[in-house]
């Protein structure tokens, strides 16, 4: 007997004590690429012999979310029908794994009593296993300053100044030519390299999802080769709720910004906004009163600023007293990584 098929029928065995909503599980076809049903470590019930008087709790396993929103979907691939949403924290029974065409692990979860589903395991992690989460966000406040659109020849004024108050921060960058120390600069300090767009070029990446995603696994591809660093955090040009793109494609947000999560990566918008955008090297008492009105007394915030030479040097200037503040707001500072608190103008609807 083939290993799959005696790891299949200890499934259907483990399933039918659990007595539940799995039987869609058991008559599955096997999968092309079964490599997570027969490696052994993600089987859920490879303790499990037929005289074993086990509780169905016990001989089972949870999968988590992690991060972000997750899409559940009808199959183990982003192609298939999305039947629903589910957020940080939530907890499912794991029903079974699956790579999808692309290569990419998916959970199947019981999604509702009386619905099955998949997410994407990226997205999630197995209860006990892997990566839990290490800290809890719910204590304190925290200040995630970002900089967009760099590096420029601001930049490494900025990380002396983030040097100065031992504050991690996150830079959106776009391509730029003969920037590569600087990119790299970036990551050395420790901070995070972020994907914004390659081009930044409106009418060009929000043309069609294609264009979009062609942009993207640019300056993925980009960043990669010069620093090393697999960034899958994203920042649309414009934001999520931008409406310049409807111009060049009617409603194509609403479509990237949940093809994006599908596709692995986190997309970050902000709360809170320098205004530094808004002209040519506004004064930084300006940017600072901004940052003060827009933080509030919010508990997470993330400020948009500018990391763009010549027109933003006041947002340089305005940076030690932002930081200052927010210090005195009692806001702790982190850079963006995959687990961290995410700011977005608009959730998208089921
Ligand atoms: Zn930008």
């Amino acid at each position: 007997m083939k290993p799959e098929s005696v790891i299949k029928k200890i499934l259907c065995f483990g399933l039918a004590v659990a007595a539940t909503v799995a039987l869609g599980a058991c008559a599955m076809p096997a999968p092309e690429n079964a490599n997570d049903l027969t490696s052994g470590s993600e089987s859920f019930v490879e303790d499990g012999s037929p005289t074993e008087d086990r509780s169905p709790t016990k001989a089972r396993k949870y999968v988590i979310i992690s991060g972000n929103p997750v899409n559940v979907r009808s199959g183990a691939g982003s192609s298939y029908a999305k039947i629903g949403r589910t957020s940080r924290g939530k907890k499912f029974a794991l029903l079974g794994t699956e790579n999808d065409s692309a290569g990419k692990k998916w959970y199947k979860i019981e999604y509702t009593s009386s619905q099955t589903g998949w997410v994407m395991a990226s997205l999630a992690y197995i209860e006990g296993e892997g990566n839990p989460p290490t800290k809890k966000k719910s204590n304190g406040k925290v200040a995630y300053l970002t900089f967009d659109d760099g590096p420029s020849a601001n930049t490494v004024r900025i990380l002396d100044i983030l040097d100065k108050y031992d504050v991690k921060a996150t830079f959106f960058v776009i391509y730029h030519r003969n920037m590569k120390s600087r990119y790299k600069e970036i990551v050395k300090r420790g901070h995070t390299i972020a994907l914004h767009s390659y081009s930044h070029n409106y009418s060009k990446i929000y043309k069609s999802e294609k264009a979009y995603f062609a942009d993207l696994k640019k300056i993925h591809d980009y960043i990669e080769d010069v620093t090393g660093v697999d960034s899958k955090i994203v920042r649309f040009p414009g934001g999520s709720s931008n409406t310049v793109s409807n111009k060049y494609s009617k409603g194509i947000m609403k479509k990237l910004t949940r093809s994006v999560e599908d596709k692995g990566y986190y997309f970050h918008d902000w709360n809170v906004d320098s205004t530094d955008a808004s002209g040519r090297n506004r004064k930084a008492s300006l940017l600072l009163a901004k940052v003060q009105a827009g933080a509030g007394r919010k508990k997470t915030i993330n400020v948009l600023m500018h990391d763009t030479g010549k027109s933003k040097k006041t947002t340089v200037e305005a940076l030690p007293s932002i930081i200052q503040y927010l210090r005195k707001q009692g806001y702790r500072f982190e850079a963006l990584t995959e687990d961290s608190v995410v700011i977005q103008h608009k959730r998208n609807k089921s």
